[in-house]
């Protein structure tokens, strides 16, 4: 824990990764810890952890990267984070975000943007780009980061570290502040594939208070980790992942990892995602259309910052969240509306939930015919900072390798897998699998590792 947060201390004015650090409180809680001596029933014992602003933590400030919720203290302790403590592990601090999840880049956190410890001119990726930058510039030994829409796994590999969205219902959401509910996940972001698996066996499991929450066993991933080689697995490569518009070193830093995987044995298989051009039209109607049902619950009443001029009740909401939203939040509210509103509901929600079972079918074919689906998680490798927070759309697209996933509610894993010939910056390989089948990612990330 002092080595932690003497990192922290070091590190922190340059990359900025975190939105508040708990030094006092983990330093006694290892002390205490310390004093009593290991407890081999917790897997984490003394473990120093980093959590998304987005998690709620007990008596401790969790802002979701929102003016709105400044000085919101939650009294409870989402499930995850419950289940870290109980494991043993100590909370450090809370990462930084874009604002409720809403972005690629980190920049539109209401705070301060962070930056990618490879290159401080450089954004982490985002929604988890705190997590993500944090890990990576060892603040931590592991983090938290949630994934709507590839929140875990773009970062991750911008800032070359190991990100894991696991399947729907994997872990439990009760106490993530909700931005796309049926699309959210909790997953683990560390250095390595087998810290990856410690987190994960600790956090994943049924809770009673997520109806979504799977009651399915959980299977040991430490055991999955002993993979050495990887005959009999046949690896799918979806054609529209390997497409143009593929930056040519991420192109080329994923390939050799594929030949890797190949020489240990692995067989590669053609397969197909068609609908997979229709996933980031889809994505922003359904994320946008459940977030601005989600945020209809910050009113100025209940949570966090309240406007002290309304003159009304009416007035009172509409200040309180005009002052409290940000732009791109407010942007998605406004278009979330719409495309629920009556007479624009069937031209756009209805339609895209058509397409979006169309596309969880494209990912049942493919993975009828392999084990794992294999590609790039971003198109590119981390840009610089300001270069696309101008242009929304173009940001949106930055989401191409990893959306669809959400909509299918598979698992998915970036894994770093050398750095791009051009920039010098971590490319991040995707694997993404069948329902529940994270042990056959972290077994194949464990060979490759
Ligand atoms: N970049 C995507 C978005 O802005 C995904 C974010 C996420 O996964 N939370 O919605």
């Amino acid at each position: 824990v002092a080595s932690c947060l003497a990192r922290i201390h070091a590190t922190e004015p340059q990359i900025q990764a975190l939105l508040s650090v708990q030094a006092e409180e983990a330093l006694a809680a290892a002390r205490a810890m310390d004093a009593q001596g290991p407890d081999p029933e917790k897997p984490l014992w003394g473990v120093p952890v980093i959590v998304k602003d987005v998690l709620c933590t007990k008596g401790v400030p969790t802002t979701c990267g929102s003016r709105i919720l400044e000085n919101f203290r939650p009294f409870y302790d989402a499930f995850a984070v419950r289940r870290l403590k109980e494991a043993g592990a100590i909370l450090l601090g809370k990462s930084n975000m874009d604002e409720f999840a809403m972005g690629s880049s980190t920049e539109n956190s209401a705070y301060h943007p962070t930056r990618n410890p490879w290159d401080l001119s450089r954004v982490p990726g985002g929604s988890s780009g705190g997590s993500a930058a944090s890990v990576t510039a060892c603040q931590a030994h592991g983090c938290l980061g949630t994934d709507t829409g590839g929140s875990i796994r773009q970062p991750a590999s911008l800032c070359g570290c190991v990100g894991l969205k696991p399947t729907y219902g994997r872990v439990s959401r009760y106490g993530m502040v909700a931005y796309g509910s049926s699309l959210d996940q909790i997953g683990p972001m560390t250095r390595t594939v087998e810290d990856n698996a410690r987190l994960l066996q600790v956090i994943a499991g049924h809770d009673p208070k997520d109806s979504t929450c799977a009651d399915t066993p959980v299977p040991d991933y430490l055991a999955a980790l002993s993979r050495t080689d990887l005959k009999g697995i046949r690896i799918g490569l979806p054609e529209e992942f390997w497409a143009q518009g593929l930056d040519p070193e991420v192109e080329a830093a994923c390939s050799a990892a594929l030949e890797t995987l190949k020489s240990l044995g692995a067989q590669p298989v053609q397969v197909s995602l068609p609908h997979s051009r229709y996933a980031i039209a889809v994505y922003y109607i359904v994320a946008m259309a459940e977030a601005s049902s989600n945020l209809a619950r910050f009113d100025g009443v209940r949570y966090g910052f309240r406007d002290k001029e309304a003159s009304e009740l009416m007035d009172l909401y509409v200040r309180s969240r005009s002052k409290g939203f940000g732009e791109e939040v407010q942007r998605r509210i406004m278009l979330g509306t719409y495309v629920l509103s009556s007479g624009y509901y069937d031209a756009y929600y209805r339609k895209a939930a058509q397409v979006r079972r169309r596309i969880r079918e494209d990912y049942e074919n493919a993975l009828a015919r392999c084990d794992v689906l294999c590609g790039p998680a971003s198109p590119v490798t981390a840009w610089k900072v300001g270069e696309l927070t101008d242009d929304p759309l173009k940001m949106y697209l930055m989401d191409i390798y990893t959306i669809s996933l959400n909509l299918a509610g598979l698992p998915g894993m970036s894994l770093p897998v050398g750095l791009g010939k051009e920039s010098g910056m971590p490319v991040g390989l995707q694997l993404l699998g069948k329902p529940f089948a994270e042990e056959t990612l972290y077994g194949i990330a464990a060979a490759l590792e």
